[in-house]
């Protein structure tokens, strides 16, 4: 495709030659010329989240513009000891010599962005490649037209086009970038463009780390606090009204509380967004009307317990619980990613443990009651990340590891876990010469003995 070979050619030969931001301070100026451009166009981000998602600006700082400058500021806290050679012991049959682990940067990056979290998916990995001195190609999400312009605008302004550029468009820019050869790969979105994408890169033996999503389940046990379950529940389901990778997709619901919870979360639908979700300005909108259409089809035959009505033209679902009778139904099939939420009665938490252990790995996994019986779950059952007494925030800390695992995704990012991801840990021994130890080489006559007391 036009263009795109060239930008690139120059990205790699900037990488080879006089690369500043190669050095720990260049990768800081560049972070903090970043985090200058962010807050400069901070009103022009609002402005587009608004307009792509109808994003509150409070939900825009707080998923969005405000997750990317604290993973700047956590890189500009700690990249000088992130970045420093590890020293590691050295056996004693390599004396005289000196091991270490150096991590350096892969060389040229392409990140590829989804749509629902526009700014923040595309920034945040962006900054960890930055942060371990990559050049790096974006790729945003179309269907977050206004954002991705506003991203190529921040990313222009902070760098220059050698050190990060920028390809708008669709899957046929994606397309075409990915018959490229890359030094790592990085992809968020779904399972189905993931094996395209980890494809592509088996061609040319590409690294990739894969954030993908998944049915995200949410036990909640009859120990459970149902007002603070409830709430708790609510708010990770309708932030970005579903359109989450990690929220709960679907409840399991102990059926001695399954009541008592579903009026809770009545409660606080309407506690939250008002009578009427629609007229509140701090629910968001769907993406399009194509995944409006998709979900009302679910709807269709579901027994809804509370709300239900689709706007198509306004791109609007109101928050929507749904009863559901059997684990079969096609609402269980796939990642809903919108704001209907089944709710399921189980009898008991293995029940839920052996359901969950049916299915492909998901990105999340919540289980809501005792603390010590949360523990249990999480030991029996594997998901990307996990919370006890709450949904979502696991990703907030910086200090976690972010990622999937098995269908919901490979590797991961956020703080220095996303350091890691974009360096090589290069393996570097430094032997002295002042003295050769004959022993390793030939003739081995009489040598073997020796040589079995010192390995
Ligand atoms: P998607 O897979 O449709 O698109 C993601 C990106 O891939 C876009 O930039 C798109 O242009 C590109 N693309 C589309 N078709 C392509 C093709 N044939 N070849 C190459 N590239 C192509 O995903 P989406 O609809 O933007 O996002 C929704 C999915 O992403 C959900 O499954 C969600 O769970 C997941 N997700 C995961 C995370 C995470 O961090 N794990 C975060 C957000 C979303």
């Amino acid at each position: 495709m036009n263009g795109i070979d060239d930008i690139l050619q120059r990205q790699r030969c900037f990488f080879a030659g006089d690369f500043a931001p190669r050095t720990v301070a260049g990768r800081l100026d560049s972070l903090k010329r970043l985090k200058a451009a962010i807050l400069a166009h901070t009103a022009e981000i609002e402005d587009a989240l608004w307009k792509d998602l109808r994003k509150s600006p409070y939900e825009t700082y707080v998923t969005e513009v405000g997750m990317a400058i604290e993973e700047i500021d956590g890189c500009l806290k700690r990249l000088g000891r992130w970045a420093k050679p590890e020293r590691v012991a050295s056996p004693v049959m390599l004396f005289p010599s000196r091991s270490r682990i150096v991590r350096e940067p892969y060389g040229l990056v392409l990140i590829i962005a989804p749509w629902n979290y526009p700014f923040q998916l595309l920034m945040t990995p962006l900054i960890s490649a930055v942060a371990a001195g990559n050049v790096v190609a974006v790729k945003p999400s179309e269907y977050a037209a206004h954002t991705a312009k506003v991203v190529g605008t921040v990313i222009r302004e902070a760098f220059d086009e050698r050190h990060v550029s920028v390809f708008e468009g669709g899957a046929d820019v994606s397309t075409a970038l990915l018959k490229q050869r890359f030094d790592y790969i990085f992809f968020t979105g779904s399972a189905r463009v993931g094996r395209i994408v980890m494809a592509a890169a088996a061609t040319h033996l590409t690294p990739v780390t894969l954030e993908l999503g998944g049915k995200s389940p949410c036990i909640v046990d009859a120990s459970a606090h149902i007002a603070v379950a409830a709430q708790r529940i609510v708010w990770g389901k309708l932030l970005n009204a579903g359109q989450t990778c990690v929220a709960p997709d679907y409840l399991l619901v102990h059926t001695s509380v399954k009541t008592a919870l579903i009026e809770e979360m009545i409660r606080c639908i309407r506690l939250f967004y008002g009578e009427e979700a629609r007229l509140s300005p701090d629910y968001p909108r769907l993406v399009s009307t194509a995944t409006a259409d998709r979900l009302a089809s679910l709807l269709e035959g579901a027994t809804i317990l509370y709300g239900g009505t689709v706007d198509r033209e306004e791109r609007y679902i109101e928050p929507t619980l749904l009863d559901v009778a059997s684990l079969d139904c096609p609402l269980m099939r796939e990642e809903i990613f919108g704001p209907l939420l089944p709710v399921c009665g189980i009898s008991s938490v293995d029940e839920a443990v052996a359901y969950i252990n049916s299915r492909p790995k998901p990105l999340a996994l919540y289980y809501f009651g005792d603390t010590k019986r949360g523990r249990d779950v999480i030991r029996r059952t594997s998901s990307g990340g996990a919370c006890i007494n709450d949904t979502v925030l696991h990703i907030v800390n910086p200090a976690l590891p972010f990622g999937g695992v098995g269908e919901s995704g490979m590797g991961s990012y956020h703080g220095r876990a996303g350091f890691e991801t974009f360096s090589h840990r290069r393996s570097v021994l430094v032997s002295a010469t002042w003295i050769d130890i004959k022993l390793k080489y030939p003739p081995y006559r009489n040598k073997l003995k020796w040589m079995k007391r010192l390995w």
